[in-house]
């Protein structure tokens, strides 16, 4: 049974699944990328290049084992993101917004596609309702909980340039910091 923290599902996979993982992994951006705090602009046209754009974000997010990734993951600076609403769904949400947020929140240790191997705890509403269009330019909206509710707010602190680690405590912040800074040093 695979674990879903924040952005990333925690399990083994088989050797080509791996390799097929490594390689949407490549094609997503990692921390420091510029493109990752950068503030990303309201979709205006729902066109095919849209449409491109939606398909390849899912199909990245599968390949990597995700249960989500946002337009700014990819160097895209426009406010998408594909995420999976439920358990074996995938939804495409353009320019979404969280129209409420529960009170009751949950901290839980989130994962990100951009920053591989850090897991911090960050603190979210355990549920939320989520507003906004399909990639056909549909009215969508969604009541989330759980690891649910979790990845979509994830999703949208991406499209604001914000990352787990600008979340978390300052501590855990610190630590993971540590762990990254080397990886810059030699990449
Ligand atoms: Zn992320």
């Amino acid at each position: 049974m695979a674990e879903i923290e924040g952005q990333v599902r925690d399990e083994e996979l088989d050797p080509e699944r791996e390799a097929r993982r490594q390689l949407a992994l490549a094609q997503i951006r990692q921390y420091p990328d510029a493109a990752l705090k950068m503030q990303a602009r309201p979709v205006e046209e729902f066109d095919d290049e849209l449409l491109g754009l939606a398909e390849r974000m899912k199909r990245l997010m599968e390949d990597a084992n995700g249960i989500g990734l946002a337009a700014t993951q990819v160097g895209v600076l426009r406010r998408l993101f594909v995420f999976q609403p439920a358990e074996d769904e995938v939804a495409v949400v353009v320019n979404p917004e969280i129209v409420e947020r529960s009170e009751e929140t949950e901290v839980a240790d989130e994962g990100c596609l951009s920053i591989q191997g850090v897991l911090v705890p960050v603190e979210r509403a355990t549920t939320i309702t989520l507003a906004g269009r399909d990639e056909h330019g549909e009215e969508v909206r969604f009541e989330l909980d759980d690891v649910y509710a979790r990845a979509a707010q994830h999703e949208s602190d991406h499209l604001d340039g914000i990352l787990t680690i600008d979340r978390t405590t300052p501590e855990a912040r610190r630590e993971a910091l540590a762990v990254l800074r080397p990886r810059i040093v030699l990449s």
